[in-house]
């Protein structure tokens, strides 16, 4: 695929304690295709890791960002798009996440995914 749709980001910085979105095991449908964010820890989809090595020097990593399949076709999400079409771009295997990281030292990007 040359090139996915593109979407303008908005960014809401959030309290001390507070979510991106809800993450209880009850609410994990509806959160579906709206967990992008920034910061943070990520939200491992097949359970919880430590954050990756930094391929130069090998300490952790630190968390930037997840990207989330934000046209998953659920009635819950405001860009979803039907799966049956050849509409549907941003949907990363089933419904997976990319996941973005850096090495502050290193200057040093790093990204994994994960699907459910
Ligand atoms: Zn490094």
């Amino acid at each position: 695929m040359d090139q996915i749709p593109e979407f303008r980001v908005t960014l809401t910085r959030l309290r001390l304690g507070e979510e991106a979105y809800p993450t209880e095991f009850e609410r994990r449908e509806e959160a579906l295709g709206q967990r992008t964010k920034l910061g943070g820890r990520p939200d491992w989809e097949q359970g919880r890791r430590d954050n990756p090595q930094c391929k130069k020097c090998q300490r952790p990593t630190t968390f930037v960002a997840q990207i989330d399949s934000v046209e998953y076709g659920s009635h819950h999400i405001p860009h979803s798009v039907n799966w049956m079409t050849d509409e549907q771009k941003w949907m990363f295997g089933d419904v997976g996440l990319i996941y973005v990281f850096f090495c502050f030292d290193c200057l040093e990007p790093h990204a994994e995914f994960e699907c459910g």
